[in-house]
């Protein structure tokens, strides 16, 4: 089968002619035809999704799961990380039982922890009765509870390190987040593997000149990945230009979002608490940002509006967060990889969504 695009994004470049699929794979591109339409470009990959369509994961059951699936392929995102953040162990661990990976619909690559090992002065929206010191029994529990991914911890807290070195053991990306680490903790972290960090400059220790703390430590060294929620709220743009300007080509663009994505604001739940959505903003009872209703085509227009490049953005949302899991055969458009495709026209619409070779998004 073929494309029929007029051009493709093969490893940051656009190179032009026809993709041709054989067998759910990418088998061949630059293939010259007359009268191709649209650009070929990775399915994008989100590394932090709480919610979508109206779906809350904490609370999502099979079907809950399908349609939020559903409404996230129509967002361009063809792969992603369910995001349950801070909850108790009865709640958490049926939530980790339900994910339903290998289920129909965008690939479900694990699930995305953020917390509870988080800095209690750090924790956003996050409940602070269920928050954790580093517990290395619960978070055995919780990896025998289901297909833990990524987990971000804070990582000054007493016995992070323990911690980190466990879960890396087992082949898990540990995120540094929700963090009042200062430079020297934040890179006796990173010096221990730890290669990205959770949501750069939000719930973490701000940046000062004589205390960079962790986001400066990740920014001033050129093995972090920095995530960042590019919904023009999160960040100015002066910031979001200075994190691409500081780390090009290491920024991942994360959407955060919660169950009010994709819908109409009102009342929604983030880890089974209430929040409100107006503008398009998600707020908690104390005004605090509770997640986003960013969807990541729109954060990748963003970041080309900042003069990023299309090839850059576009590899922002796909092959850049396929390299924090360590994954090379997703977020990019190779001979051999799964063809998990979007086909974008020129004002960067969406126009159609394959995953695996399979249509699942036609205009
Ligand atoms: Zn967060």
């Amino acid at each position: 089968m073929r494309l029929g695009v007029e051009a493709a994004l093969v490893d940051g470049r656009l190179v032009a002619g026809d993709v041709e699929i054989v067998e759910g794979t990418i088998a061949r591109y630059g293939l010259a035809s007359a009268n191709g339409h649209g650009l070929a470009v990775p399915g994008f990959v989100d590394l932090q999704v709480n919610g979508f369509g109206g779906v809350d994961f904490l609370e999502a059951d099979a079907d809950a799961y399908g349609r939020a699936g559903e409404a996230l392929l129509e967002t361009g995102v063809t792969a992603y990380l369910p995001t349950l953040i801070t909850t108790p162990e009865d709640e958490l661990v049926p939530a980790l039982r339900t994910v339903p990976v290998g289920s129909d619909g965008p690939r479900i690559l694990g699930v995305h922890l953020e917390g509870p090992f988080l800095a209690p002065s750090r924790l956003g929206t996050h409940p602070p009765a269920s928050r954790r010191d580093p517990d290395l029994d619960l978070m055995e529990r919780l990896l025998a509870a289901g297909p833990v991914r990524v987990m971000t911890l804070a990582p000054e807290l007493a016995r992070s390190g323990p911690l980190i070195d466990l879960l890396h053991d087992r082949g898990i990306t540990v995120s540094c987040g929700h963090s009042d680490a200062t430079a020297a903790e934040a890179n006796a972290a990173f010096d221990r593997g730890v290669r990205t960090v959770t949501h750069l400059f939000n719930a973490m220790r701000p940046f000062r000149h004589r205390d960079p703390g962790i986001a400066g430590a990740a920014l001033a060294r050129d093995d972090v990945v920095v995530q960042i929620i590019l919904d023009r709220i999160h960040l100015a743009d002066e910031t979001a230009t200075l994190v691409w300007r500081a780390a090009t080509g290491r920024v991942a663009l994360v959407t955060d979002a919660m169950a009010g994505a994709g819908m109409t604001d009102g009342s929604y739940s983030i880890g089974g608490f209430a929040v409100d959505v107006r503008d398009g903003i998600v707020s908690g009872p104390d005004g605090v940002l509770a997640g986003s209703t960013l969807t990541m085509i729109e954060a990748v227009r963003n970041l080309h509006d900042l003069g990023v490049s299309l090839p850059e953005a576009l590899a922002a949302a796909s092959t850049v967060p396929a390299r924090v899991l360590g994954l090379a055969t997703i977020g990019r458009i190779e001979a051999g990889v799964p063809a998990d495709v979007v086909v974008l026209d020129d004002n960067l619409e969406i126009e159609r969504v394959l995953v695996g070779g399979e249509a699942r998004v036609a205009a």
